[in-house]
């Protein structure tokens, strides 16, 4: 199995989980013109796109793979939140209801952001082991068992953004949002230190703020504690053999 990273930014979040049979589409802020592109312009061999929360950045193009005859699938709060209440694509999941999508299996868990009802991931596929998906949360209390990959938000730096704070580029209501919204690379490393880490072979940082954050040190830091592949994404990034066993 192959990741595909088409955005992973508050200017759009687009991933797609794709072998040479079939594709999962994780979240669809971004352009629907750079999706068909990703899918060499078909959608046949799609099995769905799964939805975490409403926010613009993960749902731009929600509309369009409706029409597209894509299943999408997300919690009743999202979908609500995005003015749908009933359309025969639209897909309901709950936290801690286990669901199939093609050959993925899909088991959404709860996880805090200011918004309605958000949901993280585990993604389960015969190639790809046990994935966990995590964006768009400043603390996960869950721990998780048997993981083979991780996507895992690091946001920003507690220490780039008070030093923004201190020197008047940030103001502080900002800081306080953010502190209570988006995962630090700080609770980041503790999420990963929460975890056995012993089956895994990627670790996936996404959602990289532009000012507060430093992706060759987040990349860093990440790798000297755990000791594993480390990808920082950005759009355009693909990484082949996103599998359970490295090759
Ligand atoms: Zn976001
Ligand atoms: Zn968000």
């Amino acid at each position: 199995m192959d990741l595909k990273v088409l955005g992973s930014s508050s200017k759009g979040n687009c991933y797609i989980l794709e072998n040479d049979t079939e594709a999962l589409i994780i979240e669809c802020g971004v352009n629907i013109k750079d999706i068909k592109k990703a899918l060499d312009f078909s959608f046949n061999k799609v099995s769905g796109c799964i939805l975490t929360h409403e926010h613009k950045d993960h749902s731009f193009s929600l509309i369009d793979l409706l029409k597209a005859g894509v299943d999408v699938y997300a919690s009743k709060g999202t979908f609500k939140a995005l003015g749908y209440k009933q359309h025969h694509r639209i897909k309901h999941i709950a936290a801690n209801t286990l669901f199939q999508v093609g050959s993925f299996k899909v088991l959404p868990f709860a996880i805090q952001h200011d918004c309605v009802e958000p949901l993280g991931f585990i993604i389960n596929h015969p190639e790809t082991g046990n994935i966990l998906f995590i964006t768009d949360s400043y603390y996960v209390s869950n721990k998780f068992r048997n993981i083979n990959n991780i996507i895992i938000e690091a946001n920003f730096s507690e220490g780039i953004i008070q030093k923004r704070v201190e020197d008047g580029k940030l103001p502080e209501f900002l800081q306080d949002r953010i502190f209570t919204s988006h995962m630090s690379i700080e609770t980041t490393l503790k999420t990963l230190e929460a975890n056995d880490l012993s089956q895994v072979n990627n670790i996936v940082l996404i959602h990289l703020s532009d000012g507060n954050s430093n992706a060759d040190q987040f990349k860093s830091a990440v790798e000297s504690q755990t000791g594993k592949r480390v990808h920082v994404a950005d759009a355009g990034l693909v990484i082949e053999n996103f599998n359970k066993k490295p090759f």
